[in-house]
């Protein structure tokens, strides 16, 4: 079975989720945006080995423990798409942009792409590219657990911002309306940011979802 715990890390309580398969003590963290040595504290607390780092985007506040997790537990990193390579390789900029330590550009050991699936001990999760918050955004799907990681695209109540350099709002809605929501309404999502929610609740709910478009 997979199981995860969520883990705020960082001034803007960005949501990283440790997720295991409790058959084989494998992990991975989704979203590591920083404070290395406590996520691992955690790793080791609970005696699990750390395959796996999984970024659903380029943007530091997801990705600033990434390469210290990987130089440290020899992890790899999966995600996110390449059209995010951009962001991944301004690191250096974005620490400055967002008050952050220094952080160095680095490459993922593996890009991914809609209908890829990655590994965790004998657990798998599906990929899904979900483009618009930035342009190489995907997210995760656990079927078994009908649980998604969605980083910045959806929120509860929200969607992600689209005023970052190549994103783009009618993108990020056909995103949502064309690929999240058709994976079924009682999948319950971890944002980036803030409480968890489901498609279903936002479908009806989300203002950003539910206003017609004139
Ligand atoms: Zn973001
Ligand atoms: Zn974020």
């Amino acid at each position: 079975m997979l199981k995860f715990e969520v883990i705020p890390v960082t001034h803007f309580a960005q949501n990283c989720s440790l997720i295991w398969c409790d058959e084989t003590q494998r992990a991975a963290l989704v979203d590591p945006g920083g404070e290395p040595e406590r996520l691992m504290r955690r790793v080791a607390e609970l005696g699990l080995t750390l395959d796996k780092v999984i970024l659903t985007h380029g943007h530091l506040d997801h990705v600033g423990a990434a390469d210290t997790l990987r130089r440290e537990l020899g992890a790899q990193i999966e995600g996110p798409h390449l059209e995010d390579a951009f962001w991944l390789e301004m690191l250096a900029q974005q620490s400055q942009m967002f008050g952050f330590e220094h952080t160095e550009a680095f490459t993922p050991n593996r890009w991914l792409a809609q209908g890829d699936r990655i590994e965790v001990g004998n657990q798998s999760l599906e990929v899904y590219f979900c483009p618009g918050h930035t342009p190489g955004h995907v997210v995760l799907l656990s079927r078994s657990l009908q649980v998604a990681w969605v980083g910045d695209v959806l929120f509860a109540g929200s969607i992600g911002r689209t005023d970052f350099p190549r994103g783009d709002h009618a993108t990020l809605i056909r995103s949502i309306t064309d690929t999240l929501l058709p994976l079924g309404d009682d999948i319950v999502f971890i944002p980036g940011h803030g409480p968890s929610s489901t498609f279903g609740r936002e479908r009806v709910s989300n203002p950003y979802l539910t206003q017609p478009i004139w």
